[in-house]
């Protein structure tokens, strides 16, 4: 009977602890949203997986997550939670790939919207003389890349990697290669639609709600979120000429890389990165690339020494490969690489885009994709990436680097000063990319608390020396941080955010701005 009486009296005080803890979860998720007529869901139960992100570092728990199926179903979710007033605590992140590095996407106590849900409207290439597509702001690059290879063409500017959705990348900017040329993802948009913070869906170009259009486009979702985006694309060619070159000497590296995206008859795609201490690194380039003279590429030694890549691309169509090689080696004349270190490669264009893809496959069948990314990514001014190279790279970071650092340069005139993006005020900047993977509860320089203070080390820098540097996917937790970083743009970005948000609804996980309750 005693035991009987301990077991019966433990089972009650378990059940008064459950029924405690859902009286506390009801409690807390806005009942409202239980009353919504939606075509999809909101989800109460499984809301883990969107409290996670691809840098690994942040997790907010949402009270729900929305799967909308149309474009009405994340208006009427808005709206509602605009009609809560400023009383109410909640707000509503639109999650595109969740391929953020520190919460971005994600909203403590709030609604997730999975764009990936929306479907509509389907895809659609459109020919002609300027040929666009339209696509669902949850669509993946790759999804889009792949419909309009179907008619021969694709969009012109792109990510290094394709699983990210339209709304994601133009939230930021979408820098890669082709930037130099055709500017961001963002200045190769024609229109969206839009849901504001009160929920009101709007369609915007150049010409038609144009304060809203160039708000959104690297607003960081703080405006709207993107439902809808006609992008514009070019002919597809069939087949890419893949160059790397290297280069001991940065001052020759970078002379090289702004004589290349400074003339209009030149490579279709110029990026770089730095070889920090590895010289393992050329055997690894065997699998894709060939050395131009093998017997001299055999013979070269790193020494140790930091070297610079110059990788630059150029697409041909399968007509045109005597051509091309004499163009190539044309474009390759005036460059001062080391000689013996020429690798080329060939590949379809769609493997070339699709590039990063296929190491995430490799990394993830060993367990490498899903660690966490303190990833940190610089736009810093033509005058001063030689004064920031001599540091980072001759100080900072002389024995190892914990990911591929990417470098190189792109115009400013390919940039909209119209759109939300904060950028440094030169013709030309480079975007410096450390894209550091941290291997999990290592202590050492692996170790995650080690890359954050070399970043910490690097962004101190940067600021005691003055040198003008803008974070892209920036970070930050203090207002004051948010107003340095958009400097003379930041009373504009407020007035839009009280024009579209006013609320403050949008986006929470940016931590630019806070719903007041
Ligand atoms: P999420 O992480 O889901 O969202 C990012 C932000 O945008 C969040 O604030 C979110 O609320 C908001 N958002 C998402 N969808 C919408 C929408 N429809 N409307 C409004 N707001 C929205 N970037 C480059 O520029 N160049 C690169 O070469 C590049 N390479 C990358 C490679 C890898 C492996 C990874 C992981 C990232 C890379 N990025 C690159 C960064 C990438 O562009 C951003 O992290 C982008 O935000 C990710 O897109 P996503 O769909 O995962 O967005």
């Amino acid at each position: 009977l005693k035991n009987f009486l301990s077991i019966r009296s433990f089972l009650l005080l378990l059940l008064s602890c459950i029924a405690a803890k859902l009286s506390l979860c009801f409690s807390t998720i806005p009942s409202s949203l239980l009353t919504l007529s939606l075509d999809g869901h909101l989800n109460f139960d499984e809301v883990q997986h969107v409290a996670k992100d691809f840098g690994n570092q942040y997790q907010l728990l949402p009270f729900a997550v929305l799967h909308p199926k149309t474009v009405t179903d994340i208006a009427i979710t808005i709206k509602h939670v605009w009609q809560m007033g400023p009383h109410s605590e909640l707000t509503v992140a639109a999650r595109g790939h969740g391929h953020s590095l520190q919460g971005q996407a994600q909203a403590y106590r709030g609604v997730v919207v999975n764009m990936e849900c929306l479907q509509s409207p389907i895809m659609q290439v459109h020919g002609g003389k300027f040929p666009y597509v339209d696509v669902s702001g949850g669509e993946l690059w790759i999804n889009i890349l792949r419909e309009s290879m179907k008619y021969g063409l694709a969009p012109k500017s792109w990510t290094d990697y394709l699983h990210l959705t339209v709304g994601g990348t133009l939230s930021n900017a979408g820098i890669s290669g082709q930037a130099f040329r055709h500017g961001p993802q963002i200045s190769n948009v024609h229109q969206l639609e839009v849901i504001t913070g009160k929920g009101e869906v709007v369609r915007c170009s150049e010409t038609q709600n144009e304060d809203l259009f160039h708000s959104v486009l690297g607003g960081l979702g703080q405006f709207g979120i993107i439902t809808q985006a006609r992008i514009s694309l070019e002919p597809a060619p069939d087949k890419v000429k893949w160059i790397r070159l290297l280069y001991s000497d940065f001052n020759t590296f970078t002379r090289d890389q702004e004589h290349l995206i400074s003339s209009e008859n030149t490579f279709d795609y110029v990026e770089g990165f730095v070889i920090i201490n590895r010289t393992g690194l050329l055997n690894n380039w065997r699998s894709s690339f060939s050395p131009q003279d093998p017997l001299q590429a055999s013979q070269f030694e790193s020494g140790g020494r930091t070297l610079f890549c110059l990788e630059v691309a150029k697409y041909f169509n399968l007509g045109q490969t005597d051509s091309i090689i004499e163009e190539v080696e044309r474009l390759l004349s005036p460059l001062n690489y080391i000689s013996s270190t020429l690798f080329l490669s060939e590949v379809s264009y769609i493997d070339f885009l699709d590039r990063v893809h296929i190491s995430e496959v490799k990394l993830r069948s060993k367990g490498l994709w899903e660690v966490p990314h303190p990833w940190l990514n610089l736009l810093i001014p033509r005058s001063k990436v030689h004064r920031f190279a001599e540091e980072v790279f001759g100080n900072i970071l002389t024995d190892t680097s914990n990911g591929p650092i990417l470098i190189y340069p792109v115009k400013k005139s390919k940039w909209d000063n119209r759109t939300s993006v904060s950028i440094p005020e030169e013709d030309i900047f480079y975007l410096v990319a450390f894209l550091s993977s941290a291997v999990p509860s290592s202590t050492g320089t692996d170790g995650l608390d080690h890359i954050l203070y070399q970043n910490k080390r690097i962004l101190d820098f940067c600021e005691s020396a003055h040198l003008g540097v803008k974070q892209y996917l920036p970070h930050y937790t203090r207002q004051e941080d948010w107003k340095t970083h958009f400097g003379p743009r930041w009373e504009a970005f407020v007035r839009r955010k009280s024009a579209y948000d006013p609320l403050r609804i949008l986006a929470p996980g940016q931590r630019i701005f806070q719903k007041a309750v």
